[in-house]
């Protein structure tokens, strides 16, 4: 077997290789190829301004057609971008994407505030990230404070000293900057207030039982006020229920995003049902046959 493929090289000397492993690396390869192929897509899931009713911002995210296992989502591939470095040039393909969209959206009259954008723990920490948005901004004529970059906690959290340098570049740049995942990543909070942040982005663990458990309520009430009194705007994450979303409008959220007001849409269903929405429509009927 010396003229064994490079795979079946690769079993000889990691004989123990499972399934799973096999499965992990043709999932790479057929990555590798995924850009190329055109296979990545963006759905868009707006974001409703509690104050005014008004959607102030959708949020792309990212979805893999896969040629033979279908639509996969991105729990089952970031990662997978992340180790492979791969993350670089698809967050970039994301970025330039989200800006497009946006820029369509506003041809059409239907604008939201802004588009929000995912970055990743190992693109953050690329020193290409600063010079992308800076590119991506530029060529698609995208005014800065239109678009959000979203980092979670634990990735704002791996190195603090470096974390404030890049949003400070990125905020110099004059784009929005918003924590994600926010309660999950156990931050030492006396950094939130040193990052230029302008939206803490409350995680979907603690909404949805909010309404029934005292202690999460608890920490979503002082998660909305925490927000508050550093000048930020609160989004809750994960809204499924019209109980959910009472809880949240009397502790004044600012915003909330998720399947009660509207599941991520396909990019051909967005502008028409930010349409509806500004017309005066709940939306309700694109939200239901719509993907997530
Ligand atoms: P995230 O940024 O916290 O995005 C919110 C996730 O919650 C999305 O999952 C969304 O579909 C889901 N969601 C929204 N509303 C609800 C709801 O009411 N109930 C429930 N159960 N879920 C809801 P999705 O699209 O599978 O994305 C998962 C994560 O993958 C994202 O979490 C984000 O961390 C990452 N991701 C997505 N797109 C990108 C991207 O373009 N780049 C990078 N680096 N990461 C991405
Ligand atoms: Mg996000
Ligand atoms: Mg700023
Ligand atoms: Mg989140």
């Amino acid at each position: 077997r010396s003229k064994a493929s490079g795979r079946n090289r690769y079993q000889f000397y990691a004989p123990e290789m499972n399934a799973r492993g096999q499965e992990l690396l043709s999932l790479e390869t057929d990555l590798r190829r995924a850009l190329d192929r055109g296979e990545f897509r963006l759905h868009y899931q707006p974001q409703l301004d509690l104050r005014d009713n008004r959607i102030a911002g959708v949020e792309a995210l990212l979805r893999w057609k896969h040629p033979r296992d279908g639509v996969i989502a991105p729990g089952d591939f970031v990662p997978l971008l992340e180790d492979t470095g791969l993350i670089v040039p698809v967050g970039e393909w994301v970025l330039r994407n989200a800006c497009t969209q946006y820029r369509a959206c506003r041809e059409s009259g239907v604008a939201p505030v802004r588009i929000s954008v995912n970055v990743s723990a190992r693109q953050f920490r690329e020193d290409t990230l600063l010079r992308q948005v800076e590119q991506v901004l530029r060529e698609e004529c995208m005014p800065p404070h239109h678009l959000e970059l979203e980092i979670t906690e634990s990735t704002a959290m791996q190195d603090v000293a470096a974390t404030g340098d890049i949003l400070a570049a990125l905020d110099a740049l004059g784009v929005r900057l918003a924590i994600d995942d926010f309660g999950t990543g156990y931050s030492s909070l006396a950094y939130l207030k040193r990052f230029p942040l302008d939206a803490l982005k409350i995680d979907q663990a603690f909404i949805r039982d909010a309404p029934r458990d005292a202690n999460i309520a608890a920490i979503a009430e002082a998660s909305i006020s925490l927000g508050h009194k550093l000048g930020l705007e609160v989004v809750a994450e994960g809204v499924e229920t019209a109980e959910q979303l009472a809880f949240l409008r009397r502790r004044a959220c600012d915003l909330i995003q998720g399947f009660h007001f509207s599941r991520p849409l396909p990019a051909d269903a967005l502008t028409p049902f930010l349409a509806r929405h500004a017309a005066g429509g709940s939306g309700e009927a694109a939200a239901s046959t719509a993907d997530s």
